[in-house]
């Protein structure tokens, strides 16, 4: 294929795209593939010949397309959504097309500021305070491994990078158990040792961190000898939307001194809408902050916003310049591979770019405050119909519940019954979580283009095979 031929395809392509999200509503939410189908419908070797790009095209509809799950459904209630507006695919297309490498201000300096002015605009938007500025990176995963590893270097006196943790005290860090798995992940990583993230216990309806318990740990591990390095804490945990105390916890991890970071790879969408913010309250004083634009805010996958109150901690900790890397007459720039683990990146900021300018925050905050009003009365159906209840309430658009009948023998493969029902039967895809060793239904409301009435679906499907099955 060559570039002569591709404009007919693309407009091939967007036209698809316009009619796939015309009717992806119709389709089952989950695919309906069975392990190895489409492993098997692929060739087990590569072509020595070029092949038309008809064909390749037929089988894409043929192979790929019943093996996809459609996260852009409308019913797709499952995980969190990974919205992709259609605003924000058409600067993918033309990112893709551009293909630059952003990882230093010359490699493409409108990336560059761009990204900037985008961060700056999100933070306004989050209602932020000037001191954070932000960098974009591609997953919340990697922000918290890049917080972990700066958390790690301020405890050492950043000498982790250079003498290695074996010749240095014993780090830890601080979190509740609802944190995200990637927080562990970035402990490992770090280097740090799972035994040295300590879990605080979570009270209350929020199942947020007990601050009194993060200080008496703290104080332990000080009395111990250790060295208490850092503190993580979650704003809608990914299970129940768990959501620590962030005054109190930031409060306490500013008294021994302690770098913080929080987590609010779903729910900081929320934020643009002043009416939840009471739910982080104390945010700024965090030392950085990870939320998903590419979860609930329609900019798609991979766009992750990670604001830092001084960026030099984290510059500090992973810049590094060999001669090739240099920019010699623009020393002032900012390189935004410093600011990250990798050093290749994409261009990110114009997706963001269109998404915020195609919609503008009111429409954005419409949506999101729809989304979260429709799973209140949806949570409200379910908490009046005999035979199920609430397990955890509605943080945002996500709560979870049970069907749990009268003289029901096993719950919990009852509801994993009821939950396989539910995703084979297609109208909507629901996940499960556990709360307290209990198995439970996850809701979540939150794709793009969801409506009232794909919200009350859910009621109809859920109570309708429940019945079935009791
Ligand atoms: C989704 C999620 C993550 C992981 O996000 P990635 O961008 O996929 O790394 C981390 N924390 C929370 C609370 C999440 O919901």
């Amino acid at each position: 294929m060559k570039w002569n031929e591709f404009g007919a395809w693309g407009a091939q392509v967007a036209a698809w795209a316009q009619d796939y999200h015309a009717t992806v509503g119709e389709r089952p939410v989950r695919a309906r593939t069975r392990p190895g189908e489409v492993l098997n419908a692929l060739p087990e070797t590569p072509p020595e010949k070029p092949e038309p790009l008809e064909q390749v095209f037929e089988d894409f509809e043929r192979i790929v397309m019943p093996g996809i799950t459609h996260w852009q459904h409308p019913r797709f209630f499952a995980y969190f959504a990974a919205n992709a507006a259609p605003a924000s695919v058409l600067a993918e297309f033309l990112a893709a097309a551009l293909a630059p490498q952003c990882m230093l201000w010359q490699t493409s300096p409108a990336a560059t500021e761009m990204e900037t002015r985008m961060m700056d605009w999100l933070r306004q938007a989050l209602a932020l305070p000037e001191p954070f500025a932000g960098v974009i990176q591609d997953s919340a995963s990697s922000a918290t491994l890049a917080a972990v590893l700066t958390m790690r270097e301020k405890a050492l006196n950043w000498t982790g990078n250079t003498r290695g943790l074996a010749q240095n005290p014993q780090v830890r860090v601080y979190s509740s158990a609802e944190v995200h798995t990637s927080v562990d992940r970035a402990i490992w990583i770090a280097g740090i040792g799972q035994d040295n993230l300590v879990r605080i216990p979570i009270t209350g309806a929020w199942r947020g961190m007990d601050p009194q318990a993060l200080e008496a740990a703290i104080r332990a591990d000080l009395a111990a000898g250790l060295t208490p390095a850092g503190v993580i804490l979650c704003v809608g945990g990914t299970g129940t939307g768990a959501t620590d105390p962030i005054a109190d916890c930031l409060a306490v991890a500013a008294k021994y001194g302690l770098y913080t970071h929080v987590d609010a790879a779903w729910a900081g969408s929320a934020m643009i809408c002043p009416e939840y913010r009471h739910m982080w309250q104390g945010v700024e004083r965090a030392d950085s902050i990870v939320f998903n634009p590419h979860k609930w805010l329609g900019v798609q996958f991979d766009c992750s916003a990670h604001f830092l109150r001084e960026p030099d901690d984290l510059v500090k900790t992973l810049a590094i310049q060999p001669e090739y890397l240099k920019t010699h007459g623009a020393d002032g720039m900012i390189n935004y591979s410093e600011w990250s683990v990798p050093l290749g990146r994409r261009f990110r900021a114009l997706k963001l770019w269109f998404v915020l300018r195609a919609y503008g925050l009111e429409n954005l905050r419409r949506r999101l405050h729809n989304h979260i009003t429709w799973s209140h009365l949806l949570h409200d159906r379910i908490a009046a119909t005999p035979g199920f209840e609430i397990v955890t309430p509605p943080m945002w658009s996500l709560f979870t519940f049970r069907f749990a009948p009268p003289g029901a023998a096993d719950a919990d493969a009852l509801n994993l019954a009821l939950i396989n029902a539910i995703n084979d039967d297609g109208r909507i895809y629901l996940t499960q979580t556990r709360v307290d060793g209990a198995m439970v239904i996850r809701f979540q409301a939150g794709q793009f283009d969801t409506t009232e009435r794909d919200v009350m679906m859910a009621y109809d499907v859920i109570t309708e095979l429940a019945a079935q099955l009791a």
